[in-house]
This record gives structure tokens, C-alpha cells and sequence, in this order.
């Protein structure tokens, strides 16, 4: 039995001390709000992670008043990204220039940029505990009463309202939603630090193999020698993947030449840690009544390139501005929650449907000849064209803030091509014809039968990824005529 004392603890209790939840935090004790924040963590604590922050991230940061003079002596700069495709270089970009925003970003080892932005939160006024593992919510007409455990010891918390931002595996998104995201939109992914790591300090390093495709590797410099090496790849592929992500990682190491170059002096200085990361899906709620979820706990990470951190403060910062103006007024129902839902929907939603459905498609691995022969064509397409080099070098590091329509012209050509050149045409008309997005899925696990006899053997699978692309594709129609929609007016 849950006790309900009528007395607030705060106005706002925030879940989880990560990025989003810190943000969240800061923000709404600057605007003078009575905000607890609790992790099941001490801080400083790491958090497995690329640790890679955009521009769009280090503008957040600066936000909170963690400015980049702050941060140069202690971080490392990335001025480009490189993409390497079985040991040929695909792409080099320089991170692309956008009025207002850095024209970097930045490698911070979590260790550091969880414990300032959290020491904010602290600096605005933000009553912390730590070491408190929330287990449970319950729900009234006045109010949210919070279960944690600390020290052996259960503790209650009354608050107005709750900010789940507990990370991937958020328990009140489980709450609130009564079930956990499906895994078709998980990634695995991990990560290691090694020493003595050879060549450019300021290059951030994707390899797209065979062996880690549909996903890839990275290698993010830290500074002084260091980088953090990953990899990650969609959950559930078509057919599953035998080899373990450890087991990947280390094989790379090996046998991906432009890596193995990278790694020949360099030593592990960590253990490989893995940790799985949500994808947005907009089917799924984020708020109910007096509860909302941000960063992870709401599912977003860009799918296609597994960034998270900016739309941890992005949405930090987009929930607190929402709560802050709700709270005067104690009007706090799932209903007037809805201006959060509807600024993620208008800045967020076409981004990632466009990266979830590019996902989608890509982790039949049946069909890896056709994307990995696309991503030949999209580097040889950059190497000759500085606008496309921007945007797709922007994309594929996940440097730029937004995708736009272009990104999806980009890749559906793209994959036409690909598919002409090795010639299935039937993948040819399935992807060049978007609109017909119930034939769609299933033309391309039809066409497939020709590229071997794997898909046969995972038919089934093949025809729900089938009708997921279908899902994907009709979505991303809707999403297109809305953004329109919203640029110009009526479409009609
Ligand atoms: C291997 C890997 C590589 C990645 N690389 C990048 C990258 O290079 N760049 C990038 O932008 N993103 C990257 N991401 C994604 C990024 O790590 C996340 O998007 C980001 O951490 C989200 O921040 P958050 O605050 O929402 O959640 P988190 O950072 O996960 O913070 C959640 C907090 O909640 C606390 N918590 C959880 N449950 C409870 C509970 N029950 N009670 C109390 N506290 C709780 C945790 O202790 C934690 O402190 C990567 C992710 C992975 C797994």
C-alpha cells in the first residue's frame, strides 16, 4: 500500500541525473520552481556512451551556462568526420557550417559532461539525492508519490508533477506506458577507451563493414592519445547477427585495415561496456497526467547515427519552458502536457521518421549488397558535389541539426541507383515509388528471393520487416505532407 501524504515535497521531482534529466532540472529551478532530482547514482558517474556532442549540443550547453572557453582545456575538438567503407575512404566532411551554431563539436567523456551539467542543476537551486533508485509511481488527482530506495532504507516523495528521465530502460516510461518499446526500435551498442591511438586528433571515424552492417564502428578521439571506439548495430536484424557485439568490436579492431592503422600502436585502457538505446517512436505516448518523459526515457536518440545528447537538453529544455508556463495555473492534465508533445512532434518528429524508416529498411541484412553498394554511390556522389558532401557527411555523423526533404531524396535515389547497378529491379521499383508504400515493403522482401536464398529462409521475418518499411514509408508520406503542410500552408 502506497502512503499518500498531501504535503509537496516539490513542484517538480525530476528522475534521473543524465543529460536530460539535469537540463530539465536547471531550467526549471532558474525560472524559480521547487525542483528534487534524484539518481540511483553518485556523481561524477560514467555512463557508456560515444561521447561525441554536436553543435547543436554544445549551443544547449552553452544555454546552461557551461560555455565552450569553459570546456576547450578539458575536451577535444572534432573539425571533420570521415567515413571508410572496407578500408576505402567514402567521405570526408568538414562539419558543416549553419548560422548560430558551432563549427565543431566536441569528444566529452560522459564522466565529465554529466557531473557539469548536473553541478548546474545544483548551482540553480535543485535539491539532489543520490544514491536513490526510484521503483515505483503512483498516481492521484493532486499529485505523483514516488518510491525509492536508498541505503537499504523506502523512502516517499509528493510532487506536482514527475519528469521521467531515467534513460533507455526508464522505468516510468514503463509506467506510464504499462509496457517497454518493441525491440525492432532498440540498438545495441558498445564502447572502449584505448591509449596511444594514432592519427588526426580533430577526425571522428566511422567504418562500415560487411561483418557490422546494418550498424557501424566508430572511433571518437578524446584527446591526448585517447579514443572512444564503439560499435553498434540494429536490434533485431534480418537474419540475427551470431557474432557478439564484444566479439565484433575486437574483430574489427582487426581486421578493418583504416581502424587497424588507427589502433596498431594502442593499448585498451577499458573494459568494452554495451548498453541498448531507444528509438523514437511517436505511436508512443510521453506524457500522461502530471508525468512527462524526456531524452532516452521518451526515446530520443536520432536512430540513424545514435545520437542522443542533444535532444537530451534539447527536450530538457522544451519540458521545463512546457511546465513551467502549466504550473502557475496547477493545470498539469495529460491534455495541457500536449504543448511538450506538440513542440517534439514539430521540431523532432520528421527527423526521426525519415532515420527510423532508413533503419527499418536496412536491418534486413539480406540486403546489405544493395545498402552498402548505396553508400558507395552516396560517397563517390559527395566526393564530386560540396553540397551533398555537406549534407551527407552531415547526416552520416549526425552533425547537422535536422534532416530535411532533401535527406530522404538523397537516399531514396540513392538506393535506386544502388539497386540498378546490381541490377534488381524490383528493388528498384519498390524504392523509387514511396507512395505506394503498400506494395513497398513486401516488392523489396519479393525481390530480395533473387539476392539469395537467406530471405526464403527468413520469410516470415522478412514479410513483418516487410510491413514495418510499409509502416515506415506511409508515416513518413504523412510526415512530409504535414511539414509542408506547416512551410507553406495548405498542400491542397
Ligand atoms: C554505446 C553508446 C554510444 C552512444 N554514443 C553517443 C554519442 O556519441 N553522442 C550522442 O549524442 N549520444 C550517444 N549515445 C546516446 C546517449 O548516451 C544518450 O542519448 C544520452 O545519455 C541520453 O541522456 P538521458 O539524460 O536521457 O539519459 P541517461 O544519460 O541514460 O541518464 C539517465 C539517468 O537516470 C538514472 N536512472 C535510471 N533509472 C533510475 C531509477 N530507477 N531511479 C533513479 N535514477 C535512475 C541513471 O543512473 C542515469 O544517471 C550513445 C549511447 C550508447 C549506448
Amino acid at each position: 500500500m502506497v502512503k499518500v501524504s498531501q504535503a509537496y515535497d516539490c513542484d517538480v521531482l525530476v528522475v534521473g541525473a543524465g543529460p536530460a534529466g539535469s537540463a530539465s532540472a536547471a531550467h526549471l529551478a532558474t525560472s524559480g520552481h521547487r525542483v528534487l532530482l534524484l539518481d540511483q547514482h553518485h556523481f561524477p558517474r560514467d555512463k557508456i556512451c560515444g561521447d561525441f556532442v554536436g553543435p547543436v549540443g554544445l549551443l544547449e550547453l552553452s544555454r546552461l551556462g557551461i560555455s565552450e572557453q569553459a570546456i576547450e582545456s578539458q575536451t577535444n575538438i572534432i573539425n571533420y568526420a570521415s567515413a571508410f567503407l572496407e578500408n576505402r575512404e567514402l567521405v570526408s566532411a568538414t562539419i558543416p557550417e549553419i548560422t548560430g551554431f558551432p563549427t565543431h563539436g566536441r569528444v566529452i567523456p560522459r564522466l565529465l559532461l554529466d557531473n557539469w551539467i548536473f553541478q548546474k542543476a545544483a548551482d540553480a537551486g535543485v535539491e539532489i539525492r543520490e544514491g536513490y533508485r526510484v521503483t515505483a509511481i503512483h498516481k492521484d488527482k493532486y499529485g505523483v508519490t514516488v518510491t525509492a530506495k536508498a541505503n537499504k532504507q523506502t523512502f516517499y516523495f509528493r510532487t506536482r508533477l514527475l519528469i521521467g528521465a531515467d534513460g533507455s530502460n526508464s522505468m516510468i516510461a514503463r509506467a506510464v506506458r504499462g509496457y517497454s518499446p518493441p525491440d525492432k526500435d532498440r540498438i545495441v551498442a558498445v564502447r572502449a577507451y584505448f591509449e596511444d591511438v594514432d592519427g588526426p586528433q580533430d577526425r571522428a571515424d566511422l567504418y562500415f563493414t560487411k561483418t557490422s552492417f546494418p550498424g557501424y564502428c566508430w572511433l571518437f578521439p578524446t584527446g591526448e592519445g585517447r579514443a572512444n571506439v564503439g560499435v553498434g548495430v540494429a536490434a533485431k536484424m534480418i537474419p540475427a547477427s551470431k557474432l557478439g557485439l564484444k566479439s565484433l568490436l575486437l574483430n574489427l579492431v582487426k581486421t578493418d585495415k583504416v581502424l587497424h592503422q588507427r589502433l596498431a600502436n594502442a593499448q585498451l585502457s577499458s573494459k568494452i561496456n554495451g548498453w541498448p538505446l531507444t528509438t523514437y517512436d511517436h505511436h508512443l505516448p510521453v506524457t500522461s497526467d502530471r508525468v512527462m518523459l524526456v531524452g532516452d526515457a521518451a526515446g530520443l536518440i536520432n536512430p540513424l547515427n545514435g545520437e542522443g545528447i542533444q535532444y537530451a537538453l534539447l527536450s530538457g529544455r522544451w519540458a521545463a519552458e512546457a511546465a513551467g508556463k502549466l504550473l502557475v495555473d496547477d493545470n498539469l492534465s495529460q491534455a495541457a502536457l500536449n504543448i511538450y508533445v506538440k513542440q517534439l512532434e514539430q521540431e523532432l518528429r520528421y527527423d526521426m521518421a525519415v532515420s527510423s524508416l532508413i533503419v527499418q529498411v536496412i536491418r534486413n541484412r539480406t540486403f546489405n549488397p544493395v545498402w552498402l553498394r548505396a553508400l558507395e554511390i552516396i560517397g563517390a556522389a559527395a566526393r564530386q558535389s560540396p553540397e551533398y558532401t555537406s549534407i551527407t557527411g552531415g547526416v552520416l555523423a549526425g552533425l547537422l541539426p535536422a534532416n530535411d526533404l532533401l535527406s530522404y531524396r538523397i537516399i531514396g535515389g540513392t538506393l535506386k541507383q544502388a539497386a540498378l547497378s546490381l541490377g534488381v529491379d524490383t528493388v528498384a521499383h519498390s524504392v523509387s515509388r514511396p507512395m505506394m508504400a503498400l506494395h513497398s515493403g513486401f516488392d523489396i522482401a519479393r525481390g530480395g528471393v533473387s539476392m539469395g536464398v537467406e530471405t526464403l529462409q527468413h520469410y516470415r521475418e522478412s514479410i513483418e520487416w516487410g510491413q514495418d518499411v510499409v509502416k515506415g514509408g506511409s508515416e513518413l508520406v504523412v510526415n512530409v505532407y504535414q511539414d509542408l503542410a506547416t512551410r507553406y500552408g495548405s498542400t491542397r
